[in-house]
């Protein structure tokens, strides 16, 4: 049975709220069998101008990406998926958690051609805490750098968020897990740094921030695009760049960036203590990202998407 700290009252899908024991699919479904999805991860926090997802609009628009790489039609635009999450999560009288967009090839055809499978949109949200363990944000965790490799370019195609990608992603953590660490870092075919198992990486040297550059290997994080941003108002050098994994290991610091993730300082790889500790510059930027997500720094960009209270909320 699922844990019921997932379980919220409602779940919309493709323009109806269907309550949580109906929200399913079956298993002659496309996706059941083959991965055909993709989705989303976005996070709702409490601010002072009220709950608000942050960059709903660029998530919307990286599933509608991932929907076009599979050549899966999708009937909702960005808008059209931004009202039904705010609805969802007024109706599940939620103010802060996170929302999983799900886009799904469903039960038509089993042949490999998912052309006679019916696209199935679904929204749902749970309540989520922190990703990587409840002190993860304050005192880091311990990552280990991955036995599988990431996807090859042109195999898997890595800035798709699809549900197939994740095969290669529960192989990474569950290793990471049964040998003791948090999360396990992956290198790309080429034996270049890529990514963690669902969230990008970033080292500090000498004052300056680096993160491998997209190569085909790694979700195009807008987390990550959040960390250059910030370090770029706050006048931190920020560079994407080839990574050598022997960097994970002479790097001042290191950190996740994610949307579930947030900034999670990485404070050993493979047992070797990154420099002194949860280090300033990852201290400084994460403050700056939870200011940013929680309406305490100005939203210059408009990032923030904050639920509009309507006057038919409360209709559950
Ligand atoms: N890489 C992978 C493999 C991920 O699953 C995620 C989480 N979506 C990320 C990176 C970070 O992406 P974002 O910052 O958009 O959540």
């Amino acid at each position: 049975m699922i844990d019921s700290a997932f379980r919220t009252p409602w779940i919309w899908k493709d323009g109806d709220f269907l309550r949580w024991e109906d929200a399913n699919i079956h298993v002659m479904s496309h996706v059941v069998h083959y991965g055909s999805s993709v989705f989303e991860g976005v996070r709702c926090y409490q601010t002072s101008r009220g709950p608000a997802f942050f960059r709903l609009r660029d998530h919307m628009r990286r599933l509608r990406e991932s929907a076009a790489v599979y050549q899966m039609p999708m009937e909702y635009d960005a808008d059209d998926l931004m009202e039904a999450s705010f609805e969802l999560f007024r109706r599940n009288g939620m103010d802060e958690g996170y929302l999983r967009p799900l886009v799904i090839r469903g039960a038509g055809a089993l042949g490999l051609n998912p052309a006679q499978s019916p696209v199935e949109t679904w929204l749902m949200g749970w309540p989520w805490g922190q990703y990587l363990g409840s002190k993860a944000l304050e005192e880091g965790v311990d990552a280990c750098v991955s036995s599988w490799f990431r996807p090859a370019p042109n195999t898997f195609p890595a800035l798709a968020k699809a549900g197939g990608n994740y095969l290669n992603s529960q192989l990474m953590k569950m290793e990471a897990v049964r040998n003791g660490y948090a999360e396990g870092i992956g290198v790309g075919p080429g034996g270049l740094v890529s990514e963690g198992s669902g969230q990008n990486i970033f080292l500090v040297k000498e004052g300056k921030v680096i993160t491998p550059a997209l190569d085909g290997t790694m979700l195009d994080g807008l987390t990550r695009k959040t960390v250059m941003a910030l370090c770029r108002d706050m006048d931190i050098p920020i560079s994407e760049t080839r990574v050598p994994r022997e960097m994970l290991y002479t790097a001042d610091e290191v950190f996740f960036a994610g949307t579930a993730a947030e900034l999670t300082p990485v404070r050993s790889v493979d047992r070797i203590p990154v420099g002194k500790g949860v280090g300033p510059v990852t201290k400084a930027l994460q403050a700056a990202y939870m200011d940013l997500v929680r309406g305490r720094r100005p939203d210059s960009r408009g990032w923030l998407d904050v639920i509009p209270q309507a006057a038919k909320a409360g209709v559950a």
